[in-house]
């Protein structure tokens, strides 16, 4: 069955068509800057060369008219007809403590996530706005929301739990949910695949690095943990991320450059994580790599940073599992960046890790870098969301 999987952002919709028996990615593209001057549409066919194409597109309804106009067209579409397009699978942040799995969509469950979207204000509303714009467009093909949090919800009070006063919690739900679950989910499930080791009997910690990054520590089949919190800007250092930081530090500074809570939570969302500590260098690990080879103090000193918590959070996650299996490194950096994971890697030998040197230096394709001779493997396996979306998808409609 072909699944239309959809990842539709404020002023942006992200499209795959995946054949759902294979894997096989038929067509995948971008419709940007939505309702905006300037937007466009990408498209590729299978794995063949990008084609970007000037339109007009008012709305997400518009978007999603060309996505299928898109993947219809007689010369460069890849279906010849809506019909062949058997389910549509959205991908959605925030699902609270309502959604535990991926689900089918219906009106109780669109009131629901509407009620989630004090959660990811910036997110959840777009994400809705897209699963309609299809519903209006594709009355007839079922439709699924896959969240981002729902691989979380396995999680232990003590570990979603904040030490503040139980009634934020009972009155506002405020606590630990984790973000990029459908990556933590589909690499976690990889690595089992690869050890031939049954999912439920072990003990996994996966490094999600991108330009946001986490890390979730899954223990007999479950997570158990994870770096973000009420919000992605919890845990490891990021791009522009501040990731961990004592609260205190907020008043601190508002009182110290007159600005309010909302302007210094910008700065820690947008200015900070490797490329605050980069003193502006860059957010880029391309950049901080070059930087770092070419001894560049402020590229060194962000690197070194972002490195070391990744490592102590690897520490704190065998601490919380008892023990440890297998390390998954993924995303941007953890499968592009090798002197990343070298320097990570080279700082777990207490746990009779020893990295493979040639094979760190491999890309583009599920990786064993720890040596033969390591109690406990260390694997790059590149994520795969929209897979994962649609074969979640796919299970609901079975
Ligand atoms: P997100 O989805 O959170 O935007 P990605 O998973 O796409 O992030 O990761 C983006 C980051 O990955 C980039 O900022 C860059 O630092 C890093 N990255 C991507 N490709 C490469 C590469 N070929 N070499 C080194 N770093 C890379």
């Amino acid at each position: 069955m072909n699944i239309l999987v959809i990842n539709c952002g404020s002023s942006s919709l992200k499209f795959q068509l995946i054949e759902s028996d294979s894997g096989r990615v038929l067509g995948k593209g971008l419709c940007d800057r939505i309702g905006i001057d300037g937007s466009f549409i990408s498209f590729a066919k299978g794995e063949g060369d990008k084609i970007k194409k000037e339109a007009s597109i008012n709305d997400h309804s518009d978007a999603i008219k060309l996505v299928i106009k898109t993947l219809t067209d007689p010369v460069n579409g890849v279906i010849s007809s809506l019909d062949e397009i058997g389910a549509v699978g959205h991908r959605v942040v925030h699902g609270g403590e309502k959604f535990k799995a991926a689900t089918l969509v219906n009106d109780e469950v669109l009131k629901a996530i509407e009620e989630c979207n004090e959660l990811a204000p910036l997110h959840n509303p777009a994400n809705l706005i897209g699963v309609k714009a299809c519903m209006e467009l594709m009355p007839n093909v079922p439709m699924s929301v896959v969240f981002d949090t729902a691989f979380h919800q396995t999680m232990p009070e003590e570990a979603y739990l904040y030490g503040i006063p139980y009634e934020y919690y009972r009155r506002y739900k405020i606590r630990r949910y984790g973000f990029h679950g459908t990556s933590h989910d589909y690499v976690s499930h990889v690595c089992a695949e690869l050890m031939t080791r049954k999912y439920d009997e072990l003990k996994i910690i996966v490094c999600h690095l991108g330009n946001g990054a986490s890390i979730s520590a899954v223990k007999n089949g479950k997570c158990v943990d994870t770096s973000m919190g009420l919000t992605p800007l919890e845990g490891l250092i990021m791009g522009t991320r501040s990731g961990d930081l004592d609260p205190a530090i907020l008043e601190f500074i508002c009182n110290k450059e007159n600005m309010t809570v909302s302007q210094m939570l910008n700065i820690l969302n947008k200015k900070s994580g490797v490329f605050g500590l980069s003193d502006n260098f860059s957010s880029d690990f391309r950049d901080l790599e070059d930087g770092y080879n070419k001894n560049d103090e402020n590229a060194i000193r962000a690197v070194n940073a972002f490195c070391y918590r990744v490592i102590k959070y690897i520490g704190a996650y065998v601490a919380a599992m008892n023990g440890v299996d297998a390390i998954c490194f993924t995303a941007g950096i953890g499968e592009n960046t090798s002197f990343v994971r070298k320097i990570i890697v080279d700082n777990l030998g207490y746990l009779g890790i020893r990295l493979n040197e040639s094979a760190n230096a491999l890309r583009g394709q599920n990786i064993l870098i720890s040596s033969e001779d390591s109690d406990v493997k260390v694997y790059v396996i590149p994520t795969n969301e929209e897979l994962e979306i649609a074969r979640q998808t796919l299970k609901l409609l079975k």
